[in-house]
């Protein structure tokens, strides 16, 4: 991998910075993504299992999917990429970090200022009186109850649902105020967050791609590295470091 001397000029000189990431940067961690055959299970796509219908109509099927993949990230730690992250933002004073990602790993390696577009996959909430818990289903039986008698479900956000109040509007206007923007380790297909790289790049930022593969979003953004965030992410650190006058 090679970093360009426009991006190099980018990553040392930027104020205001936004990322975007999504499953492959925890993908060196040992969390499956969901693209690609690894994301199966029991061979039942995310799509089939990661939305409320499927919820209605088996609960037990869906807890058991995600109790499944709660325990991979209870396991799970950071990897170089999310350490990257967390110190690219103790060097700039304008930095937002914008997760699809669910598994908390970002604020796990240090980052503050992380936006969850998508909840935490270690929350309950009550499908009837909407009361947010911390894993209180981590016991067994079938499906988790609520204080209330209604039944608890994983606090993410499934597909054909809302992101959580206000939060897009604030990845939103983090991305239209960034001058270098970067999307790691995402397949660019998930609305709304797919648009936050176009939105950036409307208004002026330099839009950098990283992914060991090329994505619908690569044909739209100035620079595609590719490869794995957690050794880009790392030399990209270095960049900036370098650029910080020391006393
Ligand atoms: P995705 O599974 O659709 O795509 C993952 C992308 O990461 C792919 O483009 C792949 O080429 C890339 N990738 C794989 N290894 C990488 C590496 N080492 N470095 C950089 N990139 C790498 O994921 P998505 O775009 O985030 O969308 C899927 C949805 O699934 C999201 O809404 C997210 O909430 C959810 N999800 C979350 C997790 C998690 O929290 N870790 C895991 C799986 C899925
Ligand atoms: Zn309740």
């Amino acid at each position: 991998m090679t970093i360009s001397l426009k991006l190099r000029a980018w990553i040392r000189e930027a104020r205001s910075l936004t990322v975007l990431t999504g499953a492959g940067i925890s993908a060196e961690s040992g969390i499956p993504t969901f693209r690609g055959k690894e994301g199966l299970w029991k061979t039942l796509r995310p799509e089939e299992l990661a939305n409320v219908e499927a919820f209605l109509k088996n609960p037990e099927l869906v807890w058991e999917w995600y109790r499944f993949r709660r325990e991979i990230v209870a396991k799970a730690v950071p990897n170089p990429g999310h350490a990257a992250l967390a110190q690219l933002e103790a060097c700039a004073s304008d930095f937002t970090l914008v997760t699809q990602n669910v598994d908390g790993l970002h604020r796990r390696a240090g980052s503050r200022h992380v936006i969850e577009l998508h909840g935490n996959i270690l929350d309950d909430v009550c499908l009837h009186c909407g009361k947010k818990s911390t894993e209180a289903s981590g016991g067994a039986g079938p499906v988790p109850r609520c204080a209330c008698g209604g039944p608890l479900r994983p606090g993410v956000v499934w597909f054909g649902e809302a992101l959580p109040a206000g939060a897009f509007e604030k990845a939103a206007e983090a991305s239209a105020r960034a001058e270098l923007f970067l999307s790691v380790g995402t397949s660019a297909v998930v609305y709304p967050a797919a648009s936050l790289p176009l939105v950036a790049r409307e208004a002026g930022a330099y839009v950098v791609e990283i992914n060991p593969e090329r994505t619908e979003l690569s044909s739209a953004v100035d620079e595609t590295l590719i490869g794995k965030a957690g050794e880009i992410l790392p030399a990209l650190l270095a960049e900036r470091r370098a650029a910080i006058p020391t006393a």
